[in-house]
């Protein structure tokens, strides 16, 4: 199978080409790499550079390459920046992607995955959140994610598209090549390591007054390899119908755990500094995963956080200025 990556030089983008090229598809990856990096291009991966706002660039792809599929990871992914900066969010992430979905269905391509979010979840009613769970959408990305989200369900209907909407929840760790490295660095993981690396003089945390045990955020950290097995199963299973999923662990942590693992982990004091809520922010968000592990047998290889943070840290120790090195 062809597959075309959109984002595909970014973070999750990267480990999933590594993980599609080693089960022996092809891909291209379509990346402007405002975000991503050129060196967290897989080197058996096809990489063009362009932008998914120009319909002509992408039209190219689909007339050069012999496309069967499309996983779309390019977007703007920050919840605080979409609070500050809503335009970038509801404009770009969805013209971006009508543009995308407008060009696969002239060109006749009818699989496409789309990267999805947790941040439909902005005030669950049961948690685990599984997918019958309303959707809420907490920033304009997570509105955007769904605005994404309600286009492939009218694309079904009306032009035989066949997706998977794959609402991740906290995605971390990293693939013995591939790791995260965004610049500027807003994640919680990755910040938490380059204190621990001597980069930063400690974390700063965003409230702990939330209704959580230990009145700091829990979230649900789940490997990006697993995340990136799942898109496999479900490009694989994309012959048999769409479909919806949430991906986490099932577990939640919150920030102050996290950073107690990592001064574990990596034997450093990691110093933090009690700061404001940061808007656009939910106290606790835990998937249910169950759906995806019965219908298509997902198993997560990287079920414990220690394990999890461990994985980033030998990439940071090993890409001290990330892909820059
Ligand atoms: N967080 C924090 N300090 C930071 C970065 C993040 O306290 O410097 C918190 C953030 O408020 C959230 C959790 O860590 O509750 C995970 O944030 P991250 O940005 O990694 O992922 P998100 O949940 O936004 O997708």
């Amino acid at each position: 199978m062809s597959v075309l990556v959109t984002g595909g030089a970014g973070y999750i983008g990267s480990v999933t080409v590594e993980q599609l090229i080693q089960a022996g598809e092809q891909v291209v990856v379509f990346d402007n790499l405002s975000q991503g990096h050129k060196k967290a291009v897989h080197p058996n991966a096809t990489l063009v550079e362009g932008d998914l706002s120009d319909r002509t660039v992408i039209d190219a792809v689909f007339a050069e390459h012999n496309i069967d599929a499309v996983i779309h990871f390019a977007a703007r992914s920050l919840v605080g920046q979409s609070m500050e900066c809503p335009f970038l969010y509801l404009g770009d992430n969805v013209t971006n992607g009508l543009n995308l979905l407008e060009s696969m269905t002239d060109h006749g391509v009818k699989k496409f995955i789309l990267s999805s979010t947790a941040n439909l979840f902005d005030d669950p009613e049961n948690i685990p959140i599984d997918e019958t769970e309303r959707i809420v959408p907490g920033s304009p990305y997570g509105e955007s994610k769904y605005i994404l989200e309600r286009m492939l369900y009218w694309l079904e209907k009306t032009q035989g598209l066949k997706y998977a909407a794959l609402r991740y929840f906290n995605a971390a760790g990293a693939s013995e090549r591939f790791g995260e490295n965004h610049d500027p660095e807003t994640h919680l993981i990755p910040i938490v390591l380059q204190v621990a690396l001597g980069q930063r003089d400690h974390i700063p945390i965003f409230g702990d007054d939330y209704e959580t045990v230990d009145g700091t955020c829990v979230r649900d950290y789940v490997h990006v390899v697993d995340l990136a097995q799942a898109h496999i199963l479900a490009l694989n299973a994309l012959g048999q119908g769409s479909r919806t999923y949430n991906l986490g662990s099932g577990q939640g942590f919150s920030v102050k755990q996290v950073i107690e693992a990592a001064r574990k982990i990596t034997g450093h004091p990691i110093p933090t500094e009690m700061g404001p809520k940061r808007p656009g922010d939910v106290a606790t968000l835990i998937a249910s995963s169950d759906k995806i592990r019965n219908e298509l047998g997902w198993k997560t290889k990287y079920d414990d956080l220690h394990t999890i943070i461990e994985t980033a840290w030998n990439w940071h120790k090993a890409h001290p200025n990330g892909y820059e090195d």
